[in-house]
């Protein structure tokens, strides 16, 4: 352990709390004692009710990007209550509900985060597991735990009268498919595409529908077609039928690849017309390959994306509360994340797990 982590670790006061955690790329998720900073004056301390479960959660936890730090405790869509404040915390009290996302800090300083893209922060972002803890040393620590400390700056505001347990996947799943529709300008006139029905692909068919778009779910499951329309697709196309992908060439404007595995990217590129974009925010473990004419002819674009920033999270949940979206949810106990992650690798959520953060007493 360094020296100025142990300096850290000695001024800063923490309690334990409950937790489940990864202790290898190998293991199974499994109860595990964490630490959390007694709050300083500028964060709040959240109990977290409910904690959606994203397939970046999997990723990390079996160590596909290459960059965990063991024991993981995932969990980046945190719903909760305000417990405690510390003294200069002006936005929260006692009591409020509150939610948390995929950062929990950022240099604030640089022109990212100046422009509100603390997610591109040039020091980068301390996310909010599997981050370096500028307070206590070592990896930060997710919401699969019974509470949080984050600094008021990097907590959101959510309504008293939303679904709790449905909102929660909106502080990732939603927030990652807003952005980039947004930046795109998805919207009346656009035939925008959307690949995969999975957490971020549901949440971005409704979206792409609520910006006025013409929206196109594509999936590998013929069984999803009829949850595909009724989330709001105009059409569902099967990827795997040859035929039915070739009568859409080259007629997108955008399309917004949410597929968490391997797959043929060209087999989109060229469903792109002239100067249409398709944009990555699925993170397979694997580079992707890209042929040269796909982009070329007729110059078309191929992106990427990363969540969202602060403020533009906050107007996501904000939009979602006053037109009443929500993601759909199976909740789940704690003791149930190995076999949810098991499903998460067959396709098979309809459409986000959400742990009900009360199993953790049981
Ligand atoms: P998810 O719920 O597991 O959904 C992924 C979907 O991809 C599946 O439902 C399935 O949809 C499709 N799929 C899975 N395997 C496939 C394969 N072999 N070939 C083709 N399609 C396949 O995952 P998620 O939580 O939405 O996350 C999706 C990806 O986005 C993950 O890689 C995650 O790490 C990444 N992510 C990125 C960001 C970011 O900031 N860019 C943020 C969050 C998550 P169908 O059954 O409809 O085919
Ligand atoms: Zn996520
Ligand atoms: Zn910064």
């Amino acid at each position: 352990m360094s020296t100025s982590t142990e300096t850290l670790l000695t001024s800063t006061a923490a309690k334990t709390v409950k937790a489940w955690a990864a202790q290898s790329a190998a293991s199974s998720l499994a109860p595990f004692s964490i630490q959390r900073r007694d709050p300083l004056p500028g964060d709040v301390v959240i109990d977290i009710l409910y904690c959606g479960v994203c397939h970046s959660d999997l990723h990390q936890v079996r160590n596909e990007w290459h960059n965990s730090i063991y024991p993981v405790v995932p969990g980046h869509e945190i719903v909760g209550r305000v417990v405690r404040t510390g003294r200069d915390v002006k936005r929260f009290k006692e009591g409020d509900l509150a939610a948390v996302g995929c950062m929990v800090d950022s240099c604030r300083v640089c022109a990212s985060c100046l422009r509100g893209l603390e997610q591109y922060c040039e020091k980068f972002p301390t996310f909010t597991y599997n981050g370096s803890d500028k307070h206590l040393g070592g990896p930060t620590f997710g919401g699969y735990a019974e509470s949080i400390v984050v600094d008021e700056a990097f907590t959101l505001k959510i309504g008293a009268n939303v679904n709790l347990a449905a909102t929660a996947p909106l502080l990732c799943a939603g927030i990652t498919t807003w952005s980039p529709l947004r930046h795109w300008k998805a919207g009346p006139g656009q035939k925008v595409g959307v690949v995969g029905l999975g957490g971020l692909g549901h949440m971005g068919v409704k979206f792409a529908r609520a910006f006025g778009a013409h929206v196109v779910l594509f999936t590998t499951s013929p069984g999803k077609t009829e949850d595909a329309l009724r989330l709001g697709a105009h059409e569902v196309v099967i990827s795997r039928k040859a035929h039915q992908m070739r009568k859409h060439a080259s007629s997108f404007d955008f399309i917004l690849d949410a597929v968490s595995a391997s797959h043929d990217i060209n087999a989109y590129l060229s469903l792109l017309k002239l100067d249409g974009t398709l944009t990555l925010v699925g993170a397979p473990e694997a580079p992707v390959p890209v042929a040269a004419f796909n982009l070329l002819l007729p110059r078309r674009r191929f992106a990427g994306s990363a969540i969202g920033g602060i403020a533009e999270t906050q107007e996501m949940l904000d939009f979602c509360a006053e037109r009443g979206i929500v993601s759909d949810i199976e909740t789940i106990g704690i003791q149930q994340i190995n076999e949810a992650y098991d499903r998460l690798l067959k396709g098979d959520v309809k459409y986000r797990f959400v742990i009900d953060m009360a199993s953790l007493k049981h």
